[in-house]
């Protein structure tokens, strides 16, 4: 009777810690002023301080870059809390596995596309120092398509002061709705400039590879500083590694070593506005980097709809919180940039 008298307190005690609370700040981790205003949900900022506690082990392969990115969620599912993990792998030329494609790969895997969807509340990462970047433009495209990404919270963890900066993932997309309405008078091309450009996004449309249907297919035209046009639509193929029309038309110009464009006009279908995924956002970006280390007005981002109407903006504006290779490594940008360009 002893002996079961011991075993059922025993079971009970256990029970008990099962059932009591998780401490609040498992990692001493403290939101910042911003942070909190943003989040007042206690249960959400103990899954998020959770979620970062485990962060810290999450495995990477940063072999070219050495720049680890660690992720995680708390996620509710059927009743139970799951964390689960995301980390960077870099390959070859360079490409990489991002943090947070990682990651919500995981929760799909584990839990199914609509947990995706319906309970990734956040995303955490976890480093050294935190930065202003909301990621790349290819894991925002990513995010949008999974996750319920008007509510997606990003977070960081700065592991050197534990403290926690809290962003909405939305502060990072601009729907082209929102780029601006211009009258060709308003756009700073000569007339014949702009409707060269016009008609060579609108010839390249029809042509790229659109082996699966998409309501999406668009064809870019630039125009660069040494008065030469380029022009690409979009290619799919099997492997599913979409070619984008922005990202062709700029490889093309630096294939040339012409490096400085002023404008690029994306058309799509006609009496419509053109879609610009976050990924080719991020090519313009970075190409954009190359005027801004220059002194070069930024490059001008035009939508056309076909029949005479404009959106105008820029991709500093289109891709807010960006990042490129411009603002981590100048000097070895302006040193390519000065050993490669044409007609110097
Ligand atoms: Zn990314």
């Amino acid at each position: 009777m002893k002996g079961l008298t011991y075993s059922l307190s025993f079971f009970l005690l256990v029970l008990a810690s099962c059932s009591h609370p998780m401490p609040e700040h498992t990692g001493g981790w403290e939101l910042t002023e911003p942070a909190r205003a943003l989040v007042q949900d206690e249960k959400l900022i103990r899954q998020i301080f959770r979620a970062l506690d485990a962060a810290e082990a999450a495995g990477t392969d940063p072999r070219i870059s050495g720049f680890h990115v660690r992720a995680a969620t708390t996620v509710e599912h059927d009743g139970t809390e799951h964390v689960i993990l995301g980390g960077n792998t870099e390959y070859e030329v360079p490409e990489a596995i991002h943090a947070e494609t990682s990651l919500l790969n995981h929760v799909t895997t584990l839990l199914g596309r609509e947990a995706t969807r319906n309970s990734v509340r956040f995303i955490a990462f976890y480093g050294e120092r935190c930065g202003n970047s909301l990621g790349c433009g290819d894991c925002r495209d990513y995010e949008i398509a999974t996750t319920n990404y008007q509510q997606l919270l990003i977070v960081c963890g700065q592991a050197s002061d534990h403290t926690v900066r809290i962003r909405r993932f939305s502060d990072g997309t601009v729907p082209e709705e929102r780029f601006p309405k211009a009258t060709a008078e308003d756009i700073p091309l000569s007339k014949k400039e702009l409707e060269s450009l016009v008609q060579a996004a609108l010839e390249a449309r029809r042509g790229g590879i659109t082996l699966m249907p998409t309501g999406r297919h668009t064809g870019a035209a630039g125009l660069s500083f040494a008065g030469k046009t380029y022009r690409a639509a979009g290619a799919d193929d099997a492997a599913f590694h979409f070619r984008y029309p922005i990202g062709g038309l700029l490889q093309q110009a630096a294939t040339e070593r012409d490096y400085f464009l002023r404008a690029i006009v994306v058309a799509g279908e006609t009496g419509k506005w053109p879609r610009v995924s976050y990924r080719d956002r991020q090519y313009g970006y970075e190409s954009s980097g190359f005027n801004r280390l220059r002194g070069k007005p930024a490059i001008l981002l035009i939508l056309t709809d076909g029949r005479g109407k404009f959106r105008m903006t820029t991709f500093e504006e289109a891709l807010p919180h960006a990042f490129s290779a411009g603002a981590f490594m100048p000097q070895a940008v302006d040193d390519f940039l000065r050993s490669h360009e044409a007609n110097r």
